[in-house]
């Protein structure tokens, strides 16, 4: 694909690294047009009585395919949001699901606002509206769509959204599953909250794994002691660099916030940084680091590894050819746009693309419906009865543990961990490392397999776009 000559919109460049995917595909006619194109866009204008007079928002919610149902994409809350992002976030949770096989379409909601300019009851009231006007249109249904939280939401917001899904369904019994990433009080499931840097953290370690695809990078040897830079410490930037430095040995060399980033080549202490934030509301001020208004310019410092994790486009045709980063993790959607793609890849940088290095929310709220709809915690049922079993071969080992004497011995804290059977926030993990790990293989089996295939984008794009038209051809489409 040649470099476009201006900056593309959102959605245009999610269409550009499509239709550099799609062209080295053998699709039947007009199947290729029918998998692009967004399927529907409702807007929605509504009003709020908030400190004495009415206040108008408006929000949106995109479905763009329909090929599996429910389709499912967060609810983004931002001043940002309008209808050419919510199309391009939704375009992506179709890709992203098919790549993680999540049974979904791809969808995603927004609403034109700033939260921090409200209180927590104005939030409420605004969120139930917002959701009254979507559920009345089954565009929130725990059998056709399933919203999430994403920038500028959490639990809380997902809380209210359930809630008031209740209120106007009381008999539907699986009204719990018309949303995710609840809290756990709430018919949420443990692990969602840190799903997504989870998985930025499993998506790293998966391809540090392979050394071929590290050595494309320009680098060599494991995460630990990797120079990492971090834009957003928000729900994924901050997970993610808190496991990488916590449990991988990362140095979070950088981080970049809206008020600027703080940089120290020793490394931040991630927690310190975060408590700073929800302290004073940025990182500026914070000891033991430099910081630098102009945050953006972090992100063409040296480092190893580079984590945009807060917005679209933020490398771009004007700072792509700065960058030095040899590895890129797109935490966020969209961070890198389709003209900064052609010139990162022509330098060599490897870019492990959003739909998939972001996949843990979506398949952790996979687990989260589907407990839901089971009306059970996972585990409840196998895990004293695998307690029992693991029993048996203990009690084996230690009748041989006593026969040898001194020649062989259980190791000390065998029988207590070997005993435990797993809770359901380390079966959520295990399913979670499971899916990335095979999406990674699935996607490098692609990349290294075939020669027009340069980089785990398009990699990633053939995989999904593959898949979505099988599901298509099986409907007889
Ligand atoms: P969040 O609101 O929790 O955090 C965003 C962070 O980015 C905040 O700390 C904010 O201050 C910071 N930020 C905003 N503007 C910035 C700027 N100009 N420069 C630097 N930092 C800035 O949002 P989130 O849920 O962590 O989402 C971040 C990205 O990850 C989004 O692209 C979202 O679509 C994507 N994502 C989120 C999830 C999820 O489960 N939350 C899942 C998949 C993808």
């Amino acid at each position: 694909m040649t470099a476009p000559i201006r900056e593309p919109s959102f959605r245009e460049s999610v269409d550009l690294m499509f239709n550099r995917a799609v062209a080295l595909m053998d699709l039947p006619p007009g199947l290729e047009e029918k998998i692009r194109v967004c399927n529907a866009t409702y807007t929605v204008r509504f009003g709020v009585r908030l400190r004495g007079q009415i206040q108008t928002f408006t929000g949106y919610r995109s479905v763009h395919s329909e090929h599996m149902e429910p389709v499912k994409g967060g609810i983004r809350y931002s001043l940002a949001v309008n209808q050419d992002e919510v199309e391009a976030l939704a375009a992506l949770m179709t890709y992203k699901c098919a790549l993680v096989e999540a049974p979904f379409g791809g969808s995603k909601g927004g609403l034109c606002i700033d939260p921090r300019e409200y209180e927590e009851d104005e939030l409420e009231r605004i969120t139930r509206r917002f959701a009254y006007e979507l559920i009345k249109r089954d565009l929130i249904n725990p059998a056709q769509n399933v919203p999430a939280p994403d920038m500028g939401t959490s639990e809380r917001e997902m809380s209210w959204i359930a809630d008031q899904y209740n209120r106007m369904n009381t008999t539907d019994i699986n009204a719990r599953a018309c949303v995710t990433g609840k809290p756990l009080d709430g018919g949420g499931i443990a692990g969602r909250v840190e799903a997504t840097g989870r998985g930025v953290q499993y998506a790293l370690r998966e391809f540090f794994r392979h050394p071929e695809d590290v050595a494309k990078a320009g680098l060599e040897g494991g995460l630990d002691g990797k120079r990492v830079i971090v834009q957003g410490l928000g729900n994924v930037g901050y997970h993610a660099a808190s496991f990488l430095s916590g449990e991988d040995g990362c140095r979070i060399t950088g981080i970049v916030e809206r008020d600027g980033a703080l940089y120290n080549p020793a490394g931040l202490d991630v927690d310190a940084v975060r408590a700073w934030i929800l302290k004073h509301g940025g990182v500026t001020g914070f000891p033991d680091a430099t910081h630098t208004a102009e945050g953006a310019t972090l992100l063409e410092t040296e480092c190893d590894i580079l984590i945009p994790a807060a917005l679209e486009g933020v490398i771009n045709m004007g700072n792509a050819e700065r960058i030095k980063a040899p590895l890129i993790i797109e935490a966020a959607n969209g961070p890198v746009t389709a003209g900064a793609d052609d010139i990162l890849r022509q330098k060599g940088c490897v870019i492990i693309p959003d739909m998939y290095a972001n996949a843990g929310g979506v398949t952790v709220s996979y687990f989260e419906w589907v407990k839901n709809l089971s009306h059970i915690r996972f585990g409840r049922m196998q895990r004293r009865q695998e307690e029992a079993r693991h029993e048996l071969i203990v009690r084996e080992l230690e009748r041989l543990d006593h026969m040898l004497g001194d020649a062989w011995n259980l190791s000390p804290d065998f029988k207590k961990r070997y005993l435990r059977g797993a809770d359901e926030q380390e079966l959520v993990r295990s399913g979670l490392d499971d899916t990335m790990r095979t999406a990674y293989q699935k996607m490098r089996e692609v990349w290294h397999a075939r020669e027009d295939v340069q980089d785990l984008r398009t990699a990633a794009y053939l995989v999904s776009i593959d898949r979505v038209a099988a599901s298509y051809r099986a409907k007889g489409l």
